[in-house]
Order: structure tokens, then sequence, then C-alpha cells
């Protein structure tokens, strides 16, 4: 990292900044300017904070030049990983759709809907037991018994399924049930979560939250892999924009970022990405070509009448449709779709 000093660094400042570095292991080699001294210090500053430096008194900034994650890097594992959900390979040149409902309703809307998932080659099965909704007022979820709705599909259809854990209280019984715990973007900083699901060793799709950096969310994978859990499945699904076209604003250039920084998987959700159906193949498209392992796609047998984000939900036919034209980018892109 470069650490910049400001021009009145007295030079009792300069022999404290000097012992702190080395304390921490760093080796230094000081640049004089003109008006300035500059330190580059060389060590691996991943095992500090680096921003305390900015807090010792003649400092006027730290540069780092490392990332300040270690088990998520690119570099930790070069190859890339791969991470099997149940039987669906996503990453390592494999691509895994999941598809479903944003809220399992009830048994009708969700055999209906796996039976025609499971037909038109979709690789597992989403549906929210726990919603994470705006207004309290909103359809919260069946909770245990969305579960156990999705564990019924599950057994039907072989689709293994991805559910989403929002609470704490909650890990054991969603753990019971899913193949995959999904963190919503509204809890991707919750650390206290993030270290439980890192503590057991269910895979875990950890979504990019709404006003979440491109580094703040490998953070956040970062505190899942710390405690052990190495099954980490990155998802785009839209960030906060000042465009409001779109529900949020999809960025694919994050896709391509995060597969450069990082060997987890990414994978894409262009129903919340967008929040318009039709908008939804075109982004899904997108995706693939931008460099993502998967896809996480809103489907519910009649749109019109769901529980919540029908208005981003595509219908049985439609996916179809879609399964059809992902199956040859991905194809091209020359990854196995399963
Ligand atoms: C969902 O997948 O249904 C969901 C609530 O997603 P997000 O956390 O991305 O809003
Ligand atoms: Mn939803």
């Amino acid at each position: 990292m470069i650490i910049v000093t400001n021009r009145e660094i007295t030079n009792e400042q300069w022999e404290n900044l000097c012992c702190k570095l080395e304390e921490c292991g760093f080796k230094t080699h000081v640049i004089q300017g003109v008006e300035k001294k500059v330190i580059g210090a060389v060590g691996d500053k991943r095992r500090i904070d680096f921003r305390f430096l900015e807090n010792i008194p003649g400092v006027e900034k730290v540069i780092p030049i490392l990332s300040p994650y270690k088990l998520v890097a690119r570099d930790a594992k070069p190859e890339g990983t791969t991470v099997d959900v149940g039987g669906v390979k996503m990453g390592g040149g494999f691509f895994g759709v999941f598809a479903g409902p944003c809220a399992v309703e009830n048994r009708e809307q969700l055999l209906e809907v796996a039976y025609g998932l499971k037909k038109a080659g979709s690789g597992g099965l989403r549906g929210g037991a726990f919603k994470p909704r705006t207004s309290p007022y909103s359809f919260q979820g069946l909770e245990e018994e969305g579960l156990k709705l999705l564990a019924e599909a599950r057994a039907k259809t072989g689709l293994p399924i991805i559910t989403e854990l929002m609470n704490l209280t909650e890990l054991d019984l969603v753990n019971e049930y899913t193949d995959i715990i999904q963190i919503g973007a509204r809890n991707m900083q919750n650390f206290g979560l993030l270290r439980a699901v890192g503590r057991q060793s269910k895979p875990v799709l950890l979504k990019r939250g709404l006003a979440a950096t491109v580094e703040e969310w490998l953070m956040a994978a970062e505190y899942i892999m710390s405690e052990g859990n190495s099954q980490v499945i990155l998802c785009e699904r839209g960030i906060r924009t000042f465009e409001t076209a779109t529900r949020n604003t999809l960025d694919l250039s994050a896709v391509a970022l995060a597969k450069s920084f990082s060997h987890l998987p990414v994978v894409v959700d262009p129903s919340h990405g967008t929040g318009k159906r039709r908008l939804v193949l075109p982004m899904a498209k997108a995706a693939v070509v931008a460099g993502a392992d998967g896809l996480l796609i809103e489907v519910h047998p009649d749109p019109a009448n769901a529980l919540s984000d029908g208005e981003q939900s595509l219908d049985l036919p439609e996916f179809e449709k879609l399964m059809v034209q992902i199956n040859e980018l991905v194809k091209l892109e020359g990854k196995k779709i399963n």
C-alpha cells in the first residue's frame, strides 16, 4: 500500500508511523517528494484493517494495492470453484438454472409450477417461505408450511430447492429442508447471519445488497468463507440507482468484474434486477454472455394473481422459451447446462 503523509508531519509523528508499520510486519520504502513524503509499505495488509493507519497523526491517506478479501480472491483458487447444489453444478464450466415463484403460496401453485419447470429443463426450484417484504402488511410467506411444500415438490420432481433464510433463529429449520440457503439482498451485511451460514455445511447463495459495492459484496462472501464454508455462490440482483424505469439497475458489469476478482460462481437474477417481465429474457441472455454461471428466475403459473412479484414473474410458456434460448448461448460460451 501507499501511505501519503501530510505536509505538516512532525519528526515524532514520522517515527511513530514507521514504528507502527514495522510492528505490523511491513517493509517500508520512503519516497521523498518536494512537499510530502510518501511511504511504499510492502507486506500483506489483508491481515490488518489498513484504515486504522489513516487515524495516525501525520497520515493524509492510505491507498491499498491488494484487495481486502483473501479466501474469496481469484488468486486463492485460479481454476474457479464449482458448487454442487443437490446435483446441479454452478461454476467451473457448469451453468445452473433455479426457477420458481417469488413465494410459495399453496400446494397447487407450487406443484403446478414445479412440474412445468422440470419439463422445461430447469435445474432446480426456487421459492420463498420467509419473505422480506417492504410492508409488514404484505404476504410474509407460509413459513414452515412453505418449506414442507418445497420438500414435497422436490420429492415429486427431483428438483433441488433454494429458499431464503432471513433470521438466525430459523437457521436449523430452513437447513432441515433446503439444498442451498439464500441470503437475500437486505441481509447481505447481516454479519451474524453470514457467520452462522459459514459455520454450517450447506451451500449459500449470497445476493448483492441493494446499495452494496462489489467490494462489500465480496467481503460479505469472505465472512461466510472465513467460518469454513467454501460453497458460496454470488448473485447479482440489481442495485438502486437514480433510474426508476426499472425496479433496480441490473449491473452486468459487476458479473464480469466479480468473476475476475473471485473464483466463486456468479449467478444473475434478472427478475429482481429489472422488475419487469418483458426484460427478463433479454437480460437473462445478456447475463450468460457476461459470464454468469447460472440464473435465478421467478416463474409463476398465473403471474397476474401472484401474491408477490407477479409483474416480474414469467409464466411457464415464457420460461420454456427462455430455456431454449439460454441453452444455445450457454453452449456458445463453452459451458455445460445442468
Ligand atoms: C427473492 O429472491 O425473492 C428476493 C426477495 O430477492 P432479493 O433479496 O434479491 O430482493
Ligand atoms: Mn421476489
